[in-house]
């Protein structure tokens, strides 16, 4: 398989190179040259399959052509290992066409752990293949970064520095990352914000010389590799509820699109979705778009589901790419104009075509912690303020003539405590193999916003770092 910018003016490359690369020259995104397509009878061929063995026959075509292409059955059966449930992202029956996907039983219980996992794989294997190592530094908020640690420690290629903006994490995120013991893990509390934490990040990229010598690469959501990883549970809901003969809808919590986006990928390649559902918080520019055709971004407002509070998602370009049909010219001019303007339009057709597939509600946080309520007394199941998000929106839009709807359920209740016990009146319980992070020793580095000195630790990793 060849990848293809989203911006047009960047060379074509194959898999090992996307995956490593991140974004593109250009400043686009990598997407496949053209989707695969999954016959009816090979949809029909993935019932009973195993999680690791659906994975293989979905993500195959996309690593077509890879050094490690032969390896991937291996490298799935590995990165699924690590997972608190046979299942992988088990189904839950909420109601008579309602069901929830578990996708919180891997190590740092998100959603996130799913693509993560085999995206460590990925990485390692590609590596050894090219005998190269890479040193990965990423900025969190919260929950990529521990997603990120847990999938590349012990590495042998790969060393990881994560930065965060000191104390302003939540304890169960900053323990999920610092009390991770590996040679090659390495945390860095950055005294400032968020976007102080980016600010270097971007700062390190745009440093040529240093980005050579210490091999730098990203793990961000706008990796292609993690797209793909994440199409497979789509598939793996289709083959457990009745597909190809069924046709089925998802609803899905969304903050930089990359979760649903691999939802619209999988329709592409030829799964009976109905419409995809995106549930939003008060940071709703996504459920706007979809209404009025206009992109226009305001502030961000911090909510009870912090991983979806974003204004600019970023994998939403993938999207548009294929909304101007795949003209790279005019993605990269529309989305120069939205950088500078913060605004961005398509015109009545596109709109239309957009509606086609996707349909957006949004809820404060008020409506939030009544979700949560409303989906406990009825169902008994608590969950966590994101998916919460989810399931109501689907409890707003969907109809039963669209066949059984899927809720993603992003994140394990423990993980947002607090907004749960203000809803339900109880603190959920971490899962048993979690239950001891409280004692678990931290390690992390406290260093000031100064580029210079976060340069030099970085450079400091647990192995001479090769040119990437
Ligand atoms: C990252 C995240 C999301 C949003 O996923 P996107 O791919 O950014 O749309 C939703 N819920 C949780 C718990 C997350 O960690």
């Amino acid at each position: 398989m060849r990848y293809i910018s989203t911006r047009g003016a960047a060379p074509v490359i194959g898999f090992d190179d996307a995956l490593l690369t991140g974004l593109a020259r250009d400043g686009g995104l990598y997407v496949p040259e053209e989707w695969p397509q999954v016959s009816t009878e090979a949809l029909e061929d993935l019932k009973g399959l195993d999680y690791p063995e659906l994975a293989v026959r979905i993500m195959r075509p996309f690593v077509a052509g890879s050094l490690i292409e032969d390896r991937l059955p291996e490298l799935a059966a590995k990165a699924y290992e690590s997972f608190g449930h046979k299942a992988v992202v088990p189904l839950v029956q909420l109601g008579p066409n309602l069901w929830m996907m578990e996708q919180f039983h891997g190590p740092t219980l998100a959603f996130k752990d799913v693509a993560m996992q085999m995206l460590g794989q990925l990485f390692d294997a590609v590596l050894e293949a090219k005998d190269q190592h890479i040193t990965i530094v990423g900025a969190t908020s919260g929950d990529t970064g521990a997603a990120a640690i847990e999938a590349c420690r012990g590495r042998k290629r790969i060393n990881i520095v994560i930065l965060h903006p000191k104390d302003r994490v939540s304890e169960v995120q900053r323990r999920q990352m610092t009390t991770v013991q590996a040679p090659n893990v390495r945390n860095l509390a950055i005294e400032g914000t968020f976007d102080d934490c980016q600010d270097l990040l971007k700062a390190m990229f745009n440093d040529q010389p240093f980005r050579q010598e210490v091999g730098l690469s990203a793990v961000n959501s706008i990796n292609w590799a993690r797209v793909m990883a994440q199409i497979v549970y789509y598939f793996a809901a289709g083959a457990a509820l009745g597909t190809p003969q069924q046709r089925i809808a998802f609803s899905v919590p969304t903050g930089n699109f990359g979760n649903v986006f691999a939802g619209y990928a999988a329709m592409q390649m030829g799964l009976p979705v109905s419409r995809l559902i995106i549930g939003s918080n008060a940071n709703d520019i996504l459920t706007r778009f979809f209404a009025s055709g206009e992109m226009s971004i305001r502030a961000v407002r911090p909510s009870y589901s912090p991983s979806m509070d974003i204004q600019v998602s970023s994998n939403f370009e993938r999207f548009l790419f294929d909304l101007y049909g795949r003209d790279g010219a005019v993605t990269a001019g529309a989305m120069t104009e939205f950088r500078r303007r913060g605004v961005l339009h398509v015109n009545a057709d596109q709109a239309q075509q957009a509606r086609g597939f996707f349909q957006g509600y949004s809820l404060d946080d008020d409506a939030t912690l009544q979700a949560i309520r409303r989906i406990y007394e009825e169902t008994e199941e608590i969950v966590d303020p994101h998916s919460a998000i989810g399931i109501e929106a689907a409890h707003v839009l969907h109809t039963a003539r669209e066949g059984p709807v899927v809720c993603l359920a992003t994140a394990h209740p423990a993980k947002f405590p607090d907004a749960v016990e203000k809803a339900i009146g109880r603190r959920p319980d971490l899962p048993p193999r979690l239950s001891d992070l409280y004692e678990r020793e931290e390690a992390m580095t406290v260093l000031p916003n100064d580029l210079a000195q976060v340069q030099n630790f970085v450079r400091g990793g647990p192995f001479p770092a090769a040119a990437a």
